[in-house]
């Protein structure tokens, strides 16, 4: 009954299933801890949700994750022990902000905007990290106002809580440049999980001293690249996607479309919605199944438009900037550590990402162009060359930056999230306690769940 015939099949103490940086990382934790293991990743290549794109000269841009900051310990010391370096973000100059038709300059994170929508702002931010810090990152409905902060979504608590409309802009500017997810969408618990989960709102939305500070050399799809070669041939099986796992209480199959992979445990590395994709037998507990069709990926659309020279530099421009107008809501400087060529870099999010995405690449360009022309001038609107990634059109991600809950979710299947069912554990940036949603938790969640089976599995044969 376990395996399908027509695959090849393989044996290993444990099967991980995505080897993005959380597969990766597990793979590499139970390898070192003398655990034969097998990866199965659906795409061609390694990386997940990073991925380099040359841009000439070498020189790459990413079409996924791209910065690391303070406090993200683990992804910062992989980085080291790769061998591989960071560089500052871009940020000198001044940056713009983009409302009602008027584009003003600012310098920091929130706008210069009126005095009164300015103090609202901070009063806000101040009593969004308060109530965070009553959230449990390991269990948020457990938080003693979890029922009714998980009754609305952050567009209603909003609408209760914030009177200016400046200050009701920005706060949906890092909502959606967070969770690429509208405040409708959002559970505010959710919100407040994740600002406890990174440590504030700050931390979220700044670039120095903040999430967006540091780059890597190279890219950040070498963090996967490095640790696939460490692993050795025979490890990482790609193109492999994984359609079912058949479990019983000490083994499981995990059968791709290539190879079959028969071991002790799964590491389940993906997102909730995807490994609610894979067919389960037996099938999963009601309110596993439940949490994979609730938790939602968000929506964006990355989009880089590379120029000969970065020309707004000339200007006193950081190429950073926050549009209300939109359609791109967020952008910056990406260019290089050398600064050549010059590179914008735009977010499309929520729903300019919903509207965009099944769009061709070349009406895109146009749409992205033309928000750039607009904000740095007639320089922008022609460049030299223009990449972008819709992440939910990808057949192995189906949206990103990540999962997020909406309305009563996090109350009615959390404990789901990261409980085993019977062999299978589950990793995942989803899965993270600390920076949930972001590499630096990716990978601290493939290395848990490597612990928890290394555990299980007791001292390797040798
Ligand atoms: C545009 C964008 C910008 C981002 N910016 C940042 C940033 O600046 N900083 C930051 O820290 N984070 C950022 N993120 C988030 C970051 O990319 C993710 O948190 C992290 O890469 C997730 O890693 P993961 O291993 O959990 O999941 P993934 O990277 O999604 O890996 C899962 C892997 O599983 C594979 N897979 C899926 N289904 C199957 C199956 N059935 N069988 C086999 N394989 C399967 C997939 O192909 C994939 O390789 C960004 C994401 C995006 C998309």
């Amino acid at each position: 009954m376990f395996g399908r015939r027509d695959a090849e099949s393989r044996d290993a103490d444990v099967v991980v299933i995505g080897a993005g940086l959380a597969g990766l990382a597990a793979a590499r934790a139970l390898a070192a801890a003398g655990r034969s293991v097998v990866v199965c990743e659906a795409r061609d290549r390694v990386g997940g949700r990073t991925l380099n794109e040359p841009i000439g000269d070498d020189k790459v841009v990413e079409l996924g994750a791209q910065w690391v900051g303070p406090t993200q310990d683990r992804v910062n010391g992989l980085i080291a022990e790769l061998g591989l370096e960071t560089f500052p973000t871009h940020s000198a100059g001044t940056n713009l902000f983009e409302r009602g038709g008027r584009i003003g300059r600012y310098e920091g994170t929130i706008p210069k905007v009126n005095p009164l929508g300015l103090a609202e702002v901070g009063l806000v931010l101040k009593r969004l990290n308060g109530m965070a810090a009553a959230v449990p990152p390991e269990a948020p409905w457990r938080a003693p106002k979890a029922g009714s902060w998980d009754g609305q979504t952050f567009e209603s608590w909003m609408r209760r809580n914030v009177r200016t409309g400046v200050a009701r802009d920005i706060l949906r500017l890092a909502i959606i440049g967070v969770w690429a997810a509208e405040p409708r969408d959002v559970s505010l618990l959710h919100v407040l999980f994740y600002i406890r989960s990174a440590g504030s709102i700050e931390i979220l939305t700044d670039t120095e001293g903040g999430a967006q500070q540091d780059r890597v050399v190279g890219g950040t799809q070498l963090i996967s690249l490095r640790m696939a070669e460490q692993l050795g041939d025979g490890v990482v099986e790609l193109a492999n996607p994984v359609r079912r796992i058949q479990w019983a209480a000490d083994r499981v199959v995990a059968t791709g479309d290539r190879i079959a992979v028969r071991a002790r445990r799964a590491i389940v590395a993906v997102p909730p919605t995807l490994a609610g994709r894979i067919a389960y037998d037996p099938p999963l507990p009601a309110v596993r199944d439940g949490l994979s069709q609730r938790m939602v990926q968000g929506s964006v659309v990355k989009c880089m438009a590379v120029y000969e020279r970065p020309f707004w530099r000339e200007r006193g421009l950081s190429g950073a900037v926050t549009s209300v107008t939109g359609p791109v809501s967020v952008g910056f400087d990406n260019s290089p550590p050398d600064g050549t060529p010059g590179v914008l870099l735009g977010f499309l999010e929520g729903r300019a990402a919903r509207e965009a995405m099944d769009l061709d690449r070349a009406e895109r360009r146009r749409i992205v162009a033309g928000c750039f022309a607009r904000l740095f001038g007639p320089e922008a609107a022609d460049p030299a060359h223009y990449v972008d990634q819709a992440w939910a059109a990808e057949e192995w991600s189906r949206g990103c930056y990540g999962g997020f809950m909406p309305p009563g979710a996090w109350s009615d299947n959390g404990a789901a999230l990261r409980e085993p069912v019977g062999p299978i554990h589950w990793a995942g940036a989803e899965t993270a306690t600390v920076w949930n949603g972001y590499m630096d938790g990716a990978v601290g969640s493939g290395r848990e769940a490597a612990g928890a089976v290394a555990a299980q599995l007791g001292d390797p044969v040798t």
